[in-house]
């Protein structure tokens, strides 16, 4: 079965095309700067010996059904492309990032789900509008196959109520669903599920801690199979310190900016969300500058680096105790999977609760799922690459079989 997997954002459409079945990647690529003068269209093609062939297009792409469009004309091209003709694509696969409280699970589209999608916009107002778009520009072009939204906030709908709850007047959870959402899900539970199947043991008899460490970064506590907690809130503002985000700050901080620096909350917004975090620290959101700055004696970035790693350690104890035990700790994406730094400093002084990790298997490099702890380290430290676009892709021929079956 091939499942086209779409994540589209204000300007871009980023899509991968899977054969579900095997497991195999087929194209993959993006539409950038999409309404701009020059947009950028990125497509590349997996051939069965696994060797990669790209191409770059520059010219410009008036907008997402444009761009739609001439993806899937890469996809069909005799040249560069992986399918004869469109039908084949069976479904669509779309990251939904605010499912809110309606959607617990993947869900096929149909007008009530897209109204619900809809209703959900003033909890995502950045990112819920442009998956819409994507869903509706998806459905024109391929009327015959079947829309799946895939929620980034699914897996966290286990929170229990203690979790999720903020301690504000209960009027604004009940009138206005302001509470503990979660993001970066699918990521999560791809994670934990491949790290079970590494440990030879049923999820539902694992305590983990996933440790999302992208430019977005978030860590859940996945108690037999479900998650109990999550460092994201009500938006992906929330918890830890992140490329450009501020991650946790005292919640009277923009009082404090507004009355005192007289600052807009526009102003705030930008400055929490996009001039923070690393950025904010010590002037880059890379963690690969970030790690070269501080080896060549850069103050800024050295404080950056541990306050980054203090905040995921502090985490790790915190959703220690909230599960009682634990089995093992993952780490994933961007840094999580790449820097041996990052993760040493997290787990460094954690061998108490019976973390140890093992300097010479966390430095070797490699992109399977590898465990880096110790033979003395009680919880298992595992490093597990993410999937987010084969996980939707896999969630959407689920769901599409058991709509079939009934
Ligand atoms: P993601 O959002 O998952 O693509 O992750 C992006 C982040 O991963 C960026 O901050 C990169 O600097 C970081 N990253 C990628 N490769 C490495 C690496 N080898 N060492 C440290 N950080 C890395």
């Amino acid at each position: 079965m091939k499942i086209l997997v779409i994540n589209t954002g204000s300007s871009s459409i980023k899509y991968k095309l899977f054969d579900v079945d095997r497991q195999r990647l087929l194209a993959s690529g993006a539409a950038e700067k999409i309404g701009e003068e020059t947009s950028l269209l990125t497509h590349g093609t997996v051939l069965p010996t696994g060797e990669k062939k790209e191409i770059v297009e520059e010219q410009r792409i008036s907008d997402h059904e444009d761009g739609l469009k001439r993806i899937v004309d890469l996809l069909v091209d005799p040249e560069h492309g992986v399918v004869g003709d469109k039908s084949q694509i069976s479904a669509i696969g779309h990251r939904v990032v605010h499912g809110g409280e309606a959607f617990q699970s993947p869900t096929i589209v149909d007008e009530e789900v897209l109204e619900a999608i809809r209703e959900n916009i003033p909890l995502a107002p950045l990112h819920n509008p442009p998956n819409l778009l994507g869903i509706e520009v998806a459905r024109r072009i391929f009327p015959d196959s079947l829309q799946v939204a895939v929620f980034d906030t699914a897996f966290h709908h286990t929170l229990p109520v203690e979790a999720f709850l903020y301690a504000i007047p209960c009027r604004l959870y009940e009138e206005h669903k302001v509470r503990r959402y979660g993001f970066h899900g699918t990521s999560h539970a791809y994670v934990a599920e491949r790290a079970a199947a590494y440990l030879g043991r049923p999820l539902e008899a694992l305590n983990l801690i996933t440790i999302h460490l992208g430019n977005g970064a978030s860590m859940a506590a996945v108690k037999e199979g479900r998650c109990v907690d999550t460092t994201m809130g009500m938006t992906p503002l929330a918890g830890l310190v992140m490329g450009t985000r501020s991650g946790d700050v005292d919640p009277a901080l923009p009082f404090f900016l507004a009355f005192h620096l007289g600052m807009s909350l526009k102003e705030i917004d930008d400055l929490l969300n996009k001039e923070s975090g690393l950025k904010g620290l010590c002037g880059t959101n890379d963690m690969r500058e970030v790690i070269h700055k501080r080896d060549e004696g850069d103050r800024a970035a050295e404080i950056a680096l541990d306050l980054y790693a203090y905040r995921i350690k502090k985490y790790i104890g915190a959703y220690f105790a909230a599960m009682g035990s634990l089995h093992a700790v993952v780490f994933t994406a961007g840094v999580g999977e790449n820097s041996p730094a990052v993760r040493e400093l997290c787990c460094r002084g954690l061998e108490n609760l019976g973390i140890e990790i093992d300097r010479g298997r966390n430095a070797l490099p490699g992109g399977e799922i590898r465990e880096i702890g110790s033979p003395e380290s009680e919880v298992k430290i595992l490093v597990v690459p993410t999937n987010e676009e084969l996980r939707i892709a896999q969630e959407t021929k689920r769901v599409i079989e058991s709509k079939t079956r009934t």
